[in-house]
């Protein structure tokens, strides 16, 4: 395996203001959907433009979602969490799309009940992007590991899955916004977790060849 990534404070800059943009364009775009819904009902054969035109919406608003979550470190809800029970909700959640690509969920959390600082939303985010991509990484199947250790203050998380892996022109460009080798990916999911990440004192490492990828993130214990 080939290490991969570092943090950088320039990102973190650019994140906060596309979040800040991100959250201010919301409202209109609610607006636009609604009336749109409005003017459909209104004609009596609606035309197929209409399909088409909420489907970018719904589009625009998965990127403003994402984005949303780079918000200011002063927005956000630090609590005393149970990483154990956090990864648990997380898994529970990605169960379904698992399942639908023959995919085996092993999950091995060797703690328990061990805490740490940090916004319940955002670190959910963190491990819903990372096990997102290990599922797409693997579209006719495989097994996907979660693992969890701690080793003195710190516990350890490491997502690990048997696609094929992050070429070198790739990861090259990831922290780059927008940059995807997805028909429908958005090109947002690493640079959000690695922001997410960078706030809450945490590390990040990426291995990968071409027998796939191993995430590790690392966050200080919290008594
Ligand atoms: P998206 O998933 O929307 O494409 P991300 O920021 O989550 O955006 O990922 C950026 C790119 O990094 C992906 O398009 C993919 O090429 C690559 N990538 C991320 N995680 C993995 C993985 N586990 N295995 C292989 N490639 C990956
Ligand atoms: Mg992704």
């Amino acid at each position: 395996y080939k290490k991969l990534t570092k943090i950088s404070e320039k990102q973190a800059v650019a994140g906060q203001l596309a979040a800040g943009i991100a959250h201010e364009i919301r409202n209109p775009i609610t607006a636009i959907k609604g009336f749109l819904k409005l003017i459909r009902v209104e004609q009596e054969k609606p035309s197929s433009y209409f399909s088409i035109i909420e489907s970018e919406i719904e589009r625009i608003e998965v990127i403003l979602r994402e984005l949303m979550v780079l918000a200011k470190p002063s927005d956000l809800k630090y609590e005393r969490l149970c990483i154990d029970s956090v990864i648990k909700k997380v898994l529970t959640l990605m169960e379904s799309q698992a399942l639908l690509n023959s995919i085996e969920v092993e999950q091995n959390l060797l703690f328990s009940n061990i805490h740490i600082s940090g916004d319940e939303n955002q670190l959910k985010q963190v491990f819903v992007n990372y096990i997102k991509n290990a599922i797409e990484a693997m579209p006719h199947g495989g097994k996907l590991l979660i693992e969890g250790i701690q080793c003195g203050e710190k516990v350890c998380i490491r997502i690990v899955d048997e696609g094929g892996g992050i070429p070198p022109e790739v990861h090259a460009r990831i922290g780059e916004p927008f940059f995807t080798t997805k028909e429908n990916g958005t090109g947002l999911g690493m640079i959000v977790s690695r922001q997410i990440i960078k706030e809450h004192k945490g590390n990040l490492h990426i291995f990968s060849s071409s027998e796939g990828t191993r995430i590790e993130v690392t966050f200080p214990c919290y008594h």
